[in-house]
């Protein structure tokens, strides 16, 4: 129901319309519920934290102040060291077309109290800039909650700095880089402001309740309490040595295996051997997640294999799923070309089932809780310095998949965790991605040196792939050779020799399924159970124990504002949930 295309102003409006429209009815809900216990609002901070996840709730901010100035009568001053003492802020991306912005005329038409608003906080915090570096006329322009150049518009990311107490990054690698990048000036006015919180999965979705043969297996030597201490897993270390375990650990990989097979063959009708190595790349389709890497790398496999079919190839299923934005033209033109090129490979009677290639579709989190337990290979491969964490990285190292990858995101603290030497670590490092940059990157140079990659490149730009249409790729292509904004090009023959050690050690199962179980004992640290503790403790000042703060949570809340909701049509259809809504809404009442 969310996230419509926000590439034209009717979708950008309603895309504005819907973040005040849930922000606005979670904030008087928090006010509501506060009043019935307390008298006023002064010891809000201490009883509710507001975690903006992203910027896309920070209109929160002049709401709050809205909510506590308009409608409670209090004033300026008290208002903002409430708001300022409640609110933190969790930043997920540093590609800067992803920091929002809106024009200012559009919040003016929409919401122009929370303008007045902002103008006011913006005007008391640039004062305050100024008193503290008088003459530094530039570092008002960047902070400023205002971007002048050009239209005028609001910087949503400032918003949230400014009107929060603590904001975090969500692995180490990305807060030390929004430290020095993109929150800079904010680092340097209040050093302590920004912490790293790195990110973490659940063990009982993705684990025991995606995984079972896994689970059981785990369950039947060290017990269940790993289950809420994920840390414990450390006790399957020792069994890495044990070949009974090993074997063991083989069955329940290759019972995932059998099971994902049998849901592409009956969903997509494509028969995939389950012996073969499952090379699974899920996650959304972005040009910095680099699904085209993995994509070149199939081309060139197909070709290698055609040109030699007799010769011991390690036989590969090569499984893609992902959803691209609606507005993202050339991440629609990647899944098409993925398509295109499954349907050469998979009827390819050269190469005699050897190599397969599968895109998944719809993907979601089912989908993800099927094809996670059944990977052999994790593809974590983004350009250096452009994945902020990564989850789907932890939840398929924790169920026993090798990850090959570059040093990005938390892949630097899983590479930390299970040792590098049990992952297949490529490419170039941040500080080399930004030499590149500086240096003025010339992707021919790399195509020129490079015979597997320019070969590759030649043949889906000639159309080998889309023999009904032979120009069909050639924007994919020529984006390569023109800008290549992600390094593909400079990265490929590394990823292409990291890909070859795969294979190798895929053919000596007993070293990987070594490996394997040694990425589960240790990857105890990414659980969300950390992570929330670590939120609790040094963000949200929680004292009690978490149990307690759990059962205090009445998710029978939200129903309740749905119900409501439901019955004011003219509402829904305003932000655009109208019938969608009402039906999500039915579908809610026939289940628990
Ligand atoms: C875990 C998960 C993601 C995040 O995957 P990344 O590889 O970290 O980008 C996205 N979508 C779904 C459905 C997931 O389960």
């Amino acid at each position: 129901m969310l996230y419509p295309d926000d590439s034209t102003t009717m979708g950008r409006e309603l895309r504005l319309k819907q973040q005040y429209f849930f922000v606005s009815a979670s904030l008087q809900d928090i006010l509501f519920r506060h009043r019935k216990h307390h008298t006023g609002f002064d010891d809000l901070p201490d009883k509710v934290a507001i975690q903006l996840n992203d910027t896309h709730p920070a209109i929160a901010i002049p709401e709050l102040m809205r909510l506590l100035m308009d409608v409670h009568d209090i004033g300026w001053d008290a208002a903002w060291d409430i708001c300022r003492r409640t609110f933190s802020y969790t930043n997920h991306t540093v590609m800067p077309e992803a920091l929002e912005t809106w024009p200012v005329a559009l919040v003016e038409e929409m919401l122009p109290r929370h303008m007045r608003i902002i103008y006011e906080i913006n005007r008391r915090f640039l004062d305050e800039v100024r008193h503290r570096n008088p003459g530094d006329l530039d570092l008002v322009r960047r902070v400023s909650l205002i971007d002048e150049t050009g239209g005028r518009r609001l910087r949503m990311a400032n918003l949230a700095i400014v009107g929060s107490h603590t904001v975090n990054g969500v692995a180490q690698l990305h807060t030390d880089i929004i430290r020095e990048t993109i929150f800079a000036d904010f680092h340097r006015l209040d050093p302590d402001k920004i912490i790293n919180i790195t990110n973490g999965v659940t063990p009982r979705r993705w684990l025991n309740q995606a995984n079972k043969p896994l689970s059981d297996l785990i369950c039947l030597h060290i017990g269940e309490g790993w289950l809420r201490d994920l840390r414990e897993l450390r006790g399957l270390e020792p069994l890495a040595e044990d070949a009974g375990f090993r074997e063991a650990f083989q069955e329940a990989k290759q019972s995932n295996k059998e099971r994902l097979a049998g849901l592409i063959d009956s969903r997509l009708g494509i028969r995939v051997d389950a012996a073969s190595l499952f090379d699974v790349q899920v996650k959304r389709i972005h040009e910095y997640k680099r699904q085209l890497l993995n994509l070149l790398h199939v081309v060139h496999l197909h070709d290698r294999m055609c040109a030699d079919p007799g010769a011991a190839w390690v036989p590969r299923t090569v499984i893609f799923s992902g959803k691209a934005a609606p507005g993202y033209d050339m991440a629609k033109r990647i899944i098409k070309l993925i398509h295109d090129v499954a349907d050469v490979i998979n009827h390819d009677p050269r190469i005699n089932g050897l190599l397969k290639l599968v895109f998944i579709p719809n993907y979601d989190v089912s989908t993800a809780a099927d094809i996670i337990p059944a990977a052999d290979l994790s593809e974590q491969i983004s350009t250096a310095g452009t994945e902020a964490s990564g989850t789907g990285n932890m939840k398929l190292s924790l169920n026993g998949a090798l990850t090959i990858g570059t040093l990005d995101g938390a892949n630097v603290e899983i590479a930390e965790a299970v040792g590098e030497e049990n992952m297949f670590v490529f490419g170039l490092r941040r500080e080399e991605v930004k030499r590149l940059h500086d240096e003025d990157y010339d992707p021919m140079r790399f195509i020129q040196s490079s015979r597997a990659l320019a070969n590759v490149l030649r043949k889906i730009h000639d159309g080998y792939f889309s023999p009904t249409e032979l120009e069909r790729h050639r924007p994919v292509v020529e984006d390569l050779m023109g800008e290549d904004r992600y390094l593909v090009c400079a990265d490929f023959e590394a990823y292409l020799a990291a890909q070859e050690r795969v294979a190798e050690l895929y053919r000596q199962p007993e070293i990987w399924t070594h490996r394997a179980i040694l990425n589960v004992a240790r990857m105890g640290g990414f659980s969300s159970d950390r992570a929330v503790h670590e939120y609790a403790k040094r963000v949200w000042n929680v004292q009690k124990n978490l149990e307690a703060v759990e059962q205090e949570f009445h998710g029978g809340q939200f129903v309740h504002g749905m119900q409501q909701l439901a019955q004011n049509p003219d509402l829904l259809q305003f932000v655009g949930l109208g019938e969608q809504f009402l039906a999500a809404g039915a579908e809610l009442k026939g289940s628990n």
